[in-house]
């Protein structure tokens, strides 16, 4: 007998189709509290993104066996409530990988090369070529802090580059790093040493602030910093003075402590590119989050 499942929220289409090679699949995008409640317990699988909250109520109705949430987090499912009735749950927190490591290079290289300056002058009708003397990264000195699963491919694409890589992680050992031509350093070690330092951790207690004004203070007045991580993990306040002092050389935000930075001074700044928490936002990792959660799903369901 196919599994069932039910899809309510929005997942790619192509996830949809693959889930349709094994299971009677479906779709209620937008299905209210009450009416999931009345006919979950028809479905061996849910699948939600963020838009649909699994309360208990949910969960106390279903016969659920598994739930894949298309996405990373888990804030909108009732997590205790579905461990209670053994409910597997599975996510992608894979899926914006590359999406991710590919935005820290383009960043890097947008900043480097001073490419958003010099398109802005050209439409402007000038020709400034001489006001744009970048810097190459081959040859420089990588930082990675976090050496997850992004780390891990920044760690790759930066030695392509010809560049040499450090990785701070209290989660690694030596080994971890080398198998990525990467060396195992301190934290504080990585930070004096860098020419160009991008954030991989997760926003945590710890990592609040891991970026602080002595931190900043101990890297070199040219080297540039990344954070494609979480607002928060960098103190904007510090590295919106290293920035205006010259402490450092540039910054590369993809995410900020307040979404959008309204009224930021950051924004004020020419040695900054910015981007609006564009890290997932291609094509293929929207296709990923939702196909990885039915695969896992599929997995479930051949194993048992
Ligand atoms: P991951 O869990 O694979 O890796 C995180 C790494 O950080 C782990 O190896 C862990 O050991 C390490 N770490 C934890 N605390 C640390 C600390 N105090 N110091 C140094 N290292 C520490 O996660 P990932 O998939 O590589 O993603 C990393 C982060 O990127 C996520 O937590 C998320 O916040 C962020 N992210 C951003 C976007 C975006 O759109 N910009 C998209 C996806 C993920």
């Amino acid at each position: 007998m196919k599994p069932k499942i039910l899809i309510t929220d929005r997942i790619h289409e192509s996830a949809i189709k693959e889930a349709k090679k094994f299971a009677d699949v479906d779709l209620d995008i937008g299905c209210s509290n009450e009416n999931l409640v009345k006919k979950i317990g028809e479905y061996d699988a849910l699948i939600v993104r963020s838009a649909t909250k699994v309360t208990k109520d949910v969960i106390n109705a279903s016969n659920l066996k598994i739930m894949g949430r298309a996405g990373v987090g888990l804030d909108n499912i009732d997590v205790d409530a579905a461990n209670k009735k053994g409910i597997k749950i599975v996510n992608s927190p894979e899926a914006p990988t590359i999406a991710v490591t590919e935005l820290v290079f383009a960043s890097i290289l947008a900043l480097m090369r001073n490419i958003i300056p010099a398109d802005r002058t050209i439409r402007e009708g000038r020709w400034e070529k001489n006001l744009f003397r970048g810097n190459e990264v081959y040859g420089k000195i990588m930082g990675i802090v976090g050496f997850g699963r992004i780390g891990k491919e920044v760690a790759i694409r930066a030695r392509a580059f010809g560049m040499r890589i450090m990785a701070y992680d209290p989660n690694i050992t030596k080994e971890d790093a080398r198998e990525f031509n990467a060396e195992q350093v301190e934290l504080n070690t990585l930070l004096k040493n860098s020419d160009i330092i991008t954030i991989h951790v997760p926003l945590t207690e710890e990592t609040r602030g891991l970026i602080n004004e002595g931190r900043l203070k101990l890297m070199k007045k040219s080297a540039i910093i990344v954070n494609a991580a979480r607002g928060g993990v960098v103190d904007e306040k510090a590295l919106y003075s290293a920035l205006k002092e010259r402490g450092i050389g540039g910054a590369a935000l993809d995410v900020f402590e307040n979404e959008p930075p309204v009224g930021s001074p950051l924004l004020t700044l020419d040695n900054v590119v910015l981007t609006p928490h564009l890290g997932a936002s291609t094509e293929e990792a929207q296709i990923n989050s939702g196909t990885i959660v039915v695969e896992k799903i599929r997995n479930f369901f051949r194993g048992q």
